[in-house]
């Protein structure tokens, strides 16, 4: 059981939460409304650092979509002054009106033939040698754009021999679609929980939290070998007793990484964060679930699910 060290980096994204007060259900410990409406100094960064332009370069020349983007990551800027950024495949567009994410939703275009070439071109121009591909989701295809994946994941592996890990979305359940990206055989498989079963209808609507799991127990099914990776946002009204209740069933489903990071609000539009918990609290819990038997965790307040990817995939493959 390796522990990734604990990231508590500082942000530059000056959202601010609304007003909404803590859940009264919460066991973690509260804030008051005020509190909510300031970023806490462990969320404060220092200016965007230089040598980003390089990464941002080759990404625009190649006319690739990013999540660091789309996302309004904060990590923006480290990751790409380091040549690192987590390809978006299938488009800008996202079928699903989550209330969390900054991806534009709407009415999508079609698949691009040759992205999965120009992906691989981009990883072979930043050097990468571990490569996070996630897509949008793409309910309008019926095959929630697989093939799409397994031609990415193929190109990028021929073009590059990087080690690929894949953040995808969950096919609404359809266990071909993933069996198709299987085929492609990742180095990782992650899909992500996001948050617990009761906030669902309010943070992922159109998501299911049994479908979650039960996409991540059939790629342990169907390749043992494969790692399978998921992560949480914390800070959006879930209580401790929730959170735990949703890593044990991590756990049960083959779950062996985990990720679990601050929810910070992207715009005024989107759900207001419930509460900002300090970096000694991600380490109790990121501690509690190395006891529940994830090899890998990452948890901090700038914790994303491809941040650092590499070095903590690198502890168990
Ligand atoms: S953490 Fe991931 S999504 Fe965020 S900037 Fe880094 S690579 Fe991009």
């Amino acid at each position: 059981m390796t522990r990734l060290p604990i990231l508590t980096m500082t942000s530059p994204e000056d959202s601010v939460a609304s007003d909404s007060s803590v859940s009264a259900a919460s066991e973690i410990p509260s804030e008051t409304a005020t509190a909510v409406r300031r970023l806490p100094r462990w969320l404060k960064r220092p200016l965007p650092q230089p040598g980003m332009a390089w990464t941002s370069g080759i990404i625009s020349d190649l006319r690739l979509e990013t999540v660091c983007e789309s996302a309004k990551c904060p990590n923006r800027s480290e990751c790409w002054s380091s040549k690192t950024a987590t390809f978006m495949i299938g488009g800008n567009v996202c079928t699903r009106p989550c209330g969390f994410c900054a991806v534009p939703k709407g009415k999508t275009e079609a698949l691009e033939i040759d992205e999965p070439e120009r992906v691989a071109e981009a990883a072979a121009r930043l050097g990468l040698r571990y490569v996070v591909i996630t897509s949008v989701t793409r309910d309008d295809l019926s095959d929630g754009g697989a093939e799409h994946w397994f031609r990415t994941i193929l190109a990028v592996r021929e073009r590059t021999g990087a080690q690929i890990e894949v953040l995808t979305p969950d096919f609404r359940g359809n266990r071909d679609a993933v069996t198709r990206v299987i085929a492609a055989q990742p180095d990782v498989f992650n899909h992500n929980t996001e948050t617990v079963p009761r906030l669902y209808h309010r943070v992922r609507r159109n998501a299911d939290y049994q479908r979650t799991l039960d996409l991540l127990r059939q790629v342990r099914e169907e390749a043992p070998h494969i790692p399978t990776k998921s992560g949480l946002m914390l800070g959006l009204g879930e209580t401790l007793d929730e959170l735990l209740e949703v890593l044990a069933d991590l756990r049960s489903a083959g779950c062996s990484m985990l990720t679990l990071g601050q929810y910070l609000q992207p715009s005024a539009e989107h759900l207001p964060v419930e509460r900002y918990l300090p970096p000694e609290e991600f380490d109790e819990i990121g501690e509690t679930a190395r006891k529940l038997g994830f090899s890998m965790v990452a948890s901090g307040p700038f914790v994303r699910s491809s941040y650092h990817a590499g070095e903590m995939a690198e502890q168990v493959l």
